[in-house]
């Protein structure tokens, strides 16, 4: 298989197909992200050969493993879903040609890439398998995203996953816990609540902010144009997300970066979520947060 550089995918597509159709991001300016600074390169599409080799590789697999099998694939990279309709097409026939078990398609996708589909091409892109986007969203909050150069506004959010629900492609967000700076957590919070419950995300995802050395924002703080939220602010401000959050959805908080894993289904388990948040913001100190945050040496 070809795998380039360290590949990342949603703790729920543990059971996927990690299928490389790109390496790296075609944005590749978010000020906080050192996510693809392993590769040689910001984006790279895979050819089409070696995307076919993959797959008849599996299939082959498949063939000698009796009972093993894949009914979905991820595409991996930090946006395929950039890539021009033609050429997902194109991938998504070889997944069907070798794997007849796929019955759906997904991977990360920016906002952007979704602009750049028509709403034929999204109707398209779902009929022949393209579900369960996963989306880096990050915040609601336009100071943090222009700040953050993230390239888009929450407008755009709203607009684009409404066409997305439109062309019935689902989608799954990711948050990014801290990403609106000391003091302002729980009015990030607030505006992300307001962007999702216009939505229908299937999960939202939160991941809390992890500064490295050889990222921008790091720069920044250094030159004294950002600060980051204290440990406990970040959890505060977990609380006003999930607290203001009224659409049914999944809450998770599972990735590395969150020192306390989190996972339950909105509205149900809402109180046990704050619950569990407000122990945690009670009992455990700035100082053991910290030594955490400070010791993760990889997300
Ligand atoms: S956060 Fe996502 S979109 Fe931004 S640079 Fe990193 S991989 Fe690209």
């Amino acid at each position: 298989m070809h795998y380039t550089g360290t590949i990342w995918r949603p703790p729920y597509e543990a059971s996927s197909l990690l299928l490389e159709v790109t390496a790296g991001c075609t944005h590749h300016k978010c000020k906080f992200c050192t996510l693809y600074n392993d590769l040689p390169f910001k984006f790279r599409m895979s050819p089409m050969e070696d995307i076919e080799a993959d797959l008849q590789e599996v299939a082959s697999t498949i063939k000698r493993w009796k009972g093993f099998g894949f009914d979905r694939t991820f595409l991996t990279g930090a946006n395929p879903f950039v890539l021009k309709f033609e050429r997902l097409m194109e991938i998504a026939n070889l997944v069907h040609k070798y794997i007849p078990s796929c019955k759906t398609i997904g991977s990360f996708a920016r906002i952007t890439d979704v602009t750049l589909k028509t709403d034929d091409e999204l109707d398209a892109l779902h009929k022949v398998g393209y579900d369960g986007l996963t989306i880096g969203i990050e915040t609601g909050d336009d100071v943090a995203l222009r700040f953050m150069n993230k390239g888009y506004l929450a407008a755009d959010i709203i607009t684009q996953c409404k066409r997305l629900d439109r062309a019935g492609i689902h989608y799954s967000f990711f948050y990014l816990t801290s990403i609106s700076g000391a003091g302002r957590g729980e009015i990030g919070a607030k505006a992300t609540a307001e962007v999702c419950n216009q939505l229908h995300p299937i999960e939202v995802g939160a991941n809390m902010l992890t500064i490295y050395p050889d990222s921008e924002l790091y720069q920044e703080i250094q030159k004294g144009n950002w600060t980051e939220e204290s440990e406990l602010e970040k959890y505060k401000e977990v609380r006003t997300l999930i607290e203001n959050l009224t659409i049914p959805t999944i809450f998770g908080a599972l990735g590395a970066s969150n020192a306390f894993q989190l996972m339950g289904e909105l509205p149900r388990d809402k109180q046990k979520l704050l619950d569990t948040l407000d122990k945690i913001i009670a009992n455990v100190s700035e100082e053991e947060l910290r030594h955490y945050r400070k010791n993760l040496k990889h997300l």
